[in-house]
């Protein structure tokens, strides 16, 4: 995990600590050569929260705009207006990733978690954290078919066992 430093050029930017943030947890780089320090969100996290956003978007725009209606520009702004700030949200993580591009995958580990930090979703956050950003995109998808297998279980046990 030694990434390349965006400020002197020098692939000398090594990890130092980690802590949790409230859905992800932050890696703190410090570079050998000058000294910068920058904080990369892994990108399995980035991952997960572009696709929370595709879907939630998608979401807004079949009920605002499926129907084949009317659509005012009041509407159409606003979800121009926040796809734009989403859209700024998401890709400054993912920016670093680029700006400060890893140089030796695993040479150095992760740094453990900062202590004090009682997360309640700490060890799914931190297994997800292991994936990829493209594996990332399909942890929102997993989880929601998840949740709709779980109801539609529950669902059939009611209707088999519990009707009439
Ligand atoms: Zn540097």
């Amino acid at each position: 995990m030694i990434r390349r430093c965006a400020q002197c050029r020098q692939p000398t930017l090594l990890p130092v600590s980690r802590r949790m943030q409230v859905y992800n947890s932050v890696i703190r780089y410090k570079c050998d050569n000058c000294s910068a320090e920058v904080d990369i969100t892994p990108a399995a996290s980035i991952g997960v929260l572009t696709m929370v956003g595709v879907l939630a978007f998608s979401f807004w725009g079949w009920i605002t705009f499926g129907r084949g209606g009317e659509v005012s520009i009041t509407s159409l702004s606003l979800f121009a207006a926040a796809v734009i700030i989403f859209s700024l949200i998401a890709f400054a993580p993912l920016a670093k990733h680029f700006r400060n591009p890893l140089v030796k995958a695993g040479a150095r580990n992760c740094p453990p978690l900062d202590a004090g930090g009682d997360h309640i979703a700490k060890r799914p956050i931190l297994w997800v954290e292991r994936l990829g950003y493209f594996a990332g995109l399909l942890v929102p998808v997993v989880v929601i078919l998840g949740v709709l297998g779980v109801a539609a279980l529950i669902g059939y046990i009611n209707f088999t066992y519990f009707s009439n």
